[in-house]
């Protein structure tokens, strides 16, 4: 650990459980010492030692135009000077949630939150009251953030009803979160079989990314548009992640299905908090004030949040996307190069800038094949990339992200970098 970062977490300690606001920055999973950051330009971030990385983490994904990008400083800066939050209405709001509207295929109507979390658990509560249905079906390694009903433990193999995943979930809420495999079609109808009458949602990502990068295979999203069609059931894709990630039209665009209900968070509020939920007007139409199912935020549409995730949204193009791909290829090809090279064993999954890839052998389609990864290594691998100036997710179960100012170079120093870690391999 630096010197900077080491005081500062022995001072954390004290002050937050576990020394930290949000588990993963504890670095258990890579058994390494957590790093204090300082600041950030473009594709790359500093730590409070003024050692440099190139950044795969992005803030978890929001910072797609990269860090301090100017457009979005600008903008927050001309929006800061006349105050920070009115708790009355913005003209940003509109103006974001027309950009939304205009680029997400299922979004006519759309309520702004503040996380990805309050996004996921509105969702829910409007499927709910929408179809007067109680039973919500998710996917064993998906993440929704954490409420009560979808932190929930999943089984293997057949539909189970949910086990709750933390202490503190009550099992009555739990045991109405019904979990099955991703990508696993038989264990969905199974599900739908037993439980279909009362499945107010099933909710996805359409591409995984909390278990490492796993997409959706063998058409399964426009499988569970079926289903859900057939059951009168609504289909939630929770795009926080996703969104604006996987491409110009999110993750429903790219795949070419349409959910009824979507949830977004991280690019759309260009580093700062937010989360919004949209889908069909007449849905939507159910949310007080308009409708009687109540949700509210005191800081909602908070205008510096919709300022910032306006400039970071306006700047992307179609263009953006490819020049993002072509980068994210040349890694792609890089990291497989030197996995051949070294006898490593390796699986690389990829959607738009999400890379995910696993020390295995075993094609990863979902959480049980994510968990054949050898995680001992994985560790080893993220220490010399940290040594090595190459900042990843200190996860294996995490994606890690490219923006539109990683440059070449930093593309093929990190692939240098790669070389360099897989020839400790063994
Ligand atoms: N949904 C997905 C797919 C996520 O990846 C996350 C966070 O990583 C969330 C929901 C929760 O978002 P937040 O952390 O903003 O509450």
């Amino acid at each position: 650990m630096t010197n900077r970062s080491k005081q500062l977490f022995e001072e954390a300690v004290d002050l937050f459980p576990g020394g930290v606001n949000s588990p993963v920055r504890a670095f258990n999973s890579v058994d390494h010492d957590p790093i204090y950051m300082e600041e950030g330009k473009g594709s790359k971030i500093k730590d409070v030692d003024g050692k440099e990385y190139i950044d795969y983490v992005l803030s978890w994904g929001p910072l797609i135009v990269g860090h301090a990008h100017e457009q979005v400083l600008e903008t927050l800066q001309e929006v800061m000077k006349k105050g920070t939050s009115f708790g009355a209405n913005v003209e940003y709001e509109n103006k974001l949630a027309k950009l939304l509207i205009d680029r997400v295929p299922s979004i006519e109507m759309i309520r702004m939150v503040n996380s990805g979390t309050e996004a996921t658990m509105s969702a829910l509560r409007l499927a709910r009251g929408y179809t007067k249905r109680s039973k919500i079906l998710k996917f064993e390694g998906n993440y929704h953030g954490h409420g009560d009903s979808l932190l929930i433990k999943a089984g293997s193999g057949v539909a189970t009803l949910g086990l709750p995943d933390s202490p503190g979930v009550p099992e009555s809420i739990a045991k109405n979160t019904i979990t099955v495999p991703y990508n696993d079609q038989e264990s969905v109808k199974y599900a739908f079989e037993q439980y279909g009458d009362d499945l107010a949602a099933v909710i996805v990502e359409p591409v995984s990314g909390n278990m490492g990068v796993v997409p959706p295979i063998n058409d399964f999203l426009s499988f569970l548009r079926d289903m859900t069609n057939d059951y009168g059931s609504l289909l939630i894709f929770d795009e926080v992640m996703t969104g604006f990630r996987v491409g110009y039209n999110c993750a429903q665009g790219h795949f070419g299905v349409t959910p009824d209900l979507t949830c977004l968070g991280k690019v759309i509020g260009g580093g700062l908090p937010v989360g919004a939920y949209g889908g069909k007007r007449e849905i939507m139409e159910m949310i007080a004030p308009a409708g009687d199912i109540y949700q509210a935020g005191t800081l909602s549409g908070n205008p510096l949040a919709m300022a910032a995730g306006y400039a970071t949204l306006s700047q992307l193009t179609e263009a953006s996307y490819e020049e993002m791909n072509r980068k994210a290829d040349r890694l792609v090809e890089g990291i497989k190069k030197a996995a051949e090279e070294n006898g490593v064993p390796l699986q690389i999954n990829r959607a738009g800038s999400m890379l995910g890839f696993f020390f295995t052998n075993e094609e990863v389609i979902n959480f049980e094949t994510a968990k054949s990864s050898d995680l001992e290594w994985f560790a080893k691998y993220y220490k010399v990339m940290a040594d090595e100036g190459i900042f990843l997710p200190p996860s294996q179960f995490e994606g890690m992200f490219l923006s539109t100012v990683h440059t070449d170079a930093d593309i093929e120093k990190t692939i240098e970098a790669i070389n360099k870690a897989f020839r400790q391999y063994k």
